[in-house]
């Protein structure tokens, strides 16, 4: 918050299950981000997935009444891209994910080959074949590291759920043998990279899901604060399965009272 009576603070959000469900937008999202706009509040969206590039979530967004810049976003896929580019810059690496995964990939300068790769990174999708996983278990076997974008063994749709990267990644790892790393949410490395590109300090950051073993995990790693939204897939009761507590439970993201975030700072 850019005025001198409050603290400053921002927020991480995660898209599906907070901003919108399936093709609509969740209720008092709109007007949450309007509210965020209005006291230059910095927020970022956050997604796990990493089928679709930033352009294509921004224009989702932009559909359904919400605008938004790409800039506003950051996927899992991109995450994964500049992990890797800082790690070896103008690596290689063997795909298996789509569009939104290869793109940023490309953009980040790492080579996307068909053999002899530094990284075999795995994403979500639907048009994975066992060809795909026949490839990934050789080259992991051979040396290539192995890179997940998310750990997350199912994806939400409108039919129900299906097979998501966590549950890819565990064919191959389960073949070869070795454990994957993954660098989206809960991932500190995908945490702390959407904090720092809006520029906050850990004690600053609010991060909502609707996702305890993402969302609200990733945030108690890192010390900031978590809000579970109840408008995805969790209810109240799962919260106690879990050892670690979000700070506050809302029904959805217009239910988040502004005493939460607007907080005077002392005189
Ligand atoms: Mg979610």
């Amino acid at each position: 918050m850019n005025d001198n009576i409050h603290q400053k603070v921002g927020f991480l959000l995660d898209m599906d299950g907070v901003i919108y469900k399936g093709k609509k937008l969740i209720d008092g999202s709109a007007e949450f981000i309007a509210k965020l706009k209005e006291h230059d509040i910095p927020y970022l969206f956050l997604t796990n997935n990493s089928q679709r590039t930033r352009r294509d979530l921004a224009l989702k967004l932009t559909r359904m009444g919400l605008e938004t810049e790409p800039e506003s976003i950051l996927t899992c896929a991109i995450a994964t891209a500049r992990f890797l580019a800082e790690k070896k810059p103008d690596g290689t690496a063997y795909v298996i994910g789509e569009n939104g995964l290869a793109a940023a990939l490309d953009r980040n300068g790492i080579t996307v080959v068909d053999d002899d790769a530094d990284f075999v990174v795995v994403g979500e999708g639907r048009t994975i074949n066992f060809e795909n996983i026949e490839k990934a278990v050789r080259l992991v076997a051979k040396g290539a590291a192995l890179i997940a974008t998310n750990l997350d063994t199912t994806c939400p749709t409108d039919e129900g759920i299906r097979p998501g990267c966590g549950a890819i990644v565990a064919m191959i790892e389960s073949a070869t043998g070795i454990e994957a790393f993954s660098v989206g949410k809960p991932s500190p490395v995908m945490m702390r990279m959407a904090r720092k590109t809006i520029g906050l300090r850990t004690d600053e950051t609010i991060m909502v899901g609707d996702t305890m073993y993402t969302d609200v995990l990733g945030a108690v790693q890192m010390g900031y604060r978590s809000v579970l939204v109840l408008s995805g897939h969790t209810h109240e009761e799962d919260v106690k399965k879990y050892a670690y507590k979000p700070d506050l439970i809302a029904s959805s993201l217009g239910g988040i009272p502004e005493g939460f975030f607007m907080i005077k700072k002392p005189e």
